[in-house]
């Protein structure tokens, strides 16, 4: 419904790097371009991976152990030797392969950035980080909206898909979901905040408040950042409370066979200025879709049988 954005365009026509390097910074993200020009890019990623991205253990895998390491070490690099560092730090990280594109493997926990309250937004990455396959799933958009936390939760847990790289966001917007909010501390609703279509939408203080400009908000900011890098081939932002899955864009035969496995019917909603999976899609065509859950919290047989779905679409 809307032209794709300048960096949308470029993004889609550039090649995606082997092996990653690290994750874009801040919100105002980019250097400028002067900078840039004189920056390595691999300087640029390490000095991105050092200053900004952490990477945290998650509970449960030996991937937590690999986690800490990763922490400490880059928060001790300096100069040229960081880069060698960042390197093998990055090999750590792909599990028992070492890095090889074909038997590697990750389970790692990564800050994305902090809410308007300073509340850290993190990311779960498991499976395979050089698939071709990459699946992305955000729990939650709209802090009064927090069923699909469950689904993450369960998804985060592992295990990780053999043949695809999963990134779980189980909150983007932990502030409005503290506050039992719609909106993010800002009383900005995210799902209007996205580059794609952005309008000004009502003011402060109404529920569809748009931000004062497209990615004004650290939340959308930290998911625009991730969709950029990670760039999914499918992802799924879960909502509530209209227990629908919507296929008025992403990929239609992914949302075919994701509502026959959870039983939710589909339909063609709304896409509203501003949208993330608006915007998704202006970057990676045909990749997001939004999953309308019912009310109130899922039943624990429900929560599995949406993992198990979300699980099928990675190749599981
Ligand atoms: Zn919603």
């Amino acid at each position: 419904m809307s032209s794709p954005s300048q960096s949308g365009s470029r993004n889609a026509s550039r090649a995606r790097p082997t092996p990653r390097p690290a994750f874009p910074a801040t919100g105002s993200a980019s250097p400028p371009s002067s900078v840039r020009r004189r920056r390595r890019p691999e300087r640029a990623n390490q000095r991105r991976l050092r200053g900004h991205w952490t990477v945290t253990p998650p509970d449960r895998t030996d991937g937590a152990h690999r986690g800490i390491i990763v922490g400490r070490w880059t928060a001790g690099l300096r100069g040229r030797g960081a880069l060698l560092g960042a390197v093998a730090i990055l090999l750590a990280a792909c599990g028992d392969a070492g890095g090889s594109p074909a038997g590697g493997s990750v389970h790692r926990t990564v800050v994305l950035g902090r809410s308007v309250q300073g509340r850290p937004i993190s990311a779960v990455e498991l499976g395979n980080p050089h698939a071709a396959r990459r699946v992305l799933v955000v729990g939650c958009v709209h802090g009064d909206e927090p069923a699909g936390v469950a689904v993450a939760d369960a998804l985060a847990a592992g295990p990780g898909p053999a043949h695809a790289d999963l990134w779980v966001v189980p909150v983007l917007n932990p502030d409005g979901m503290a506050a039992r909010t719609r909106g993010n501390a800002h009383g900005v609703d995210l799902n209007r905040n996205f580059p794609a279509g952005w309008r000004r939408i009502d003011a402060p203080g109404s529920a569809h408040y748009s931000g004062a400009a497209p990615l004004s908000e650290p939340e959308s900011a930290a998911a625009a950042r991730l969709v950029r890098r990670v760039r999914p081939t499918v992802a799924i932002w879960f909502h509530q409370h209209l227990t629908v899955v919507d296929s008025s864009q992403g990929p239609s035969d992914v949302q075919r066979r994701f509502a026959r496995d959870v039983g939710l019917p589909l339909r063609a909603l709304t896409v509203y200025p501003g949208s993330a999976t608006g915007w998704e899609n202006t970057v990676v065509g045909q990749s997001a879709f939004v999953v309308e859950l019912p009310g109130g919290r899922l039943p624990a047989a429900a929560v599995r049988r949406y993992a198990d779905a979300v699980r099928r679409i990675t190749g599981s």
